[in-house]
């Protein structure tokens, strides 16, 4: 969804209504996140004194794989975003810590937009819960799925790579 600012600010007198609808399947560049249903988005582009404003809310349900026990699992990804909208050349003026959304040529494309920030806010590594208890470190077992014998189980550690440890213990096997 595109909109022209400048557009949109001379047919609409304060503000304008956004009611956006996404089929989107997976966004490249994030490994493993798959999305599972149309992202829907609810928002507000508001045209001030003191400049042009966004607010939009969007929920994304994702299947991602868990960073620890490897399985799939669904979550769903809250979206709020909270932007001032300015062009490039204002930006440059700018202080950049101010949360700012740079446009050209007073389009902006709103899917763009969401993309970006499910980038931002895409866990690095997803959990399919907080206290996933991962693979044994030791035979490679998905303690998600079942026990194993090894006892006592070493921690999880996170600084493995769950496919390394699944080697390791693969390797010990024999
Ligand atoms: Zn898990
Ligand atoms: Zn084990």
């Amino acid at each position: 969804m595109r909109i022209n600012l400048r557009n949109a600010k001379e047919e609409n007198d304060q503000y304008m209504d956004i009611d956006l609808s996404m089929d989107l399947k997976s966004i490249e560049g994030v490994h493993s996140l798959k999305i599972k249903e149309p992202i829907q988005g609810k928002g507000r582009i508001y045209f001030t004194q003191d400049g042009t404003f966004l607010n939009l809310e969007a929920q994304v349900l994702v299947e991602s794989i868990c960073g620890r026990c490897l399985n799939d699992f669904e979550e769903t990804l809250q979206l709020k975003l909270n932007y001032e909208i300015v062009s490039s050349k204002r930006a440059l003026e700018m202080d950049m810590e101010e949360d700012i959304l740079v446009v050209d040529q007073d389009v902006i494309d709103l899917e763009k937009v969401i993309i970006e920030e499910l980038i931002m806010k895409a866990p690095m590594k997803p959990l399919c819960k907080e206290d996933c208890k991962g693979i044994c470190n030791s035979c490679g077992q998905n303690l998600e799925e079942g026990s194993c014998n090894c006892t006592p189980h070493e921690e999880v550690q996170e600084t493995i790579d769950p496919r390394l440890a699944k080697l390791k213990g693969l390797l010990k096997e024999d």
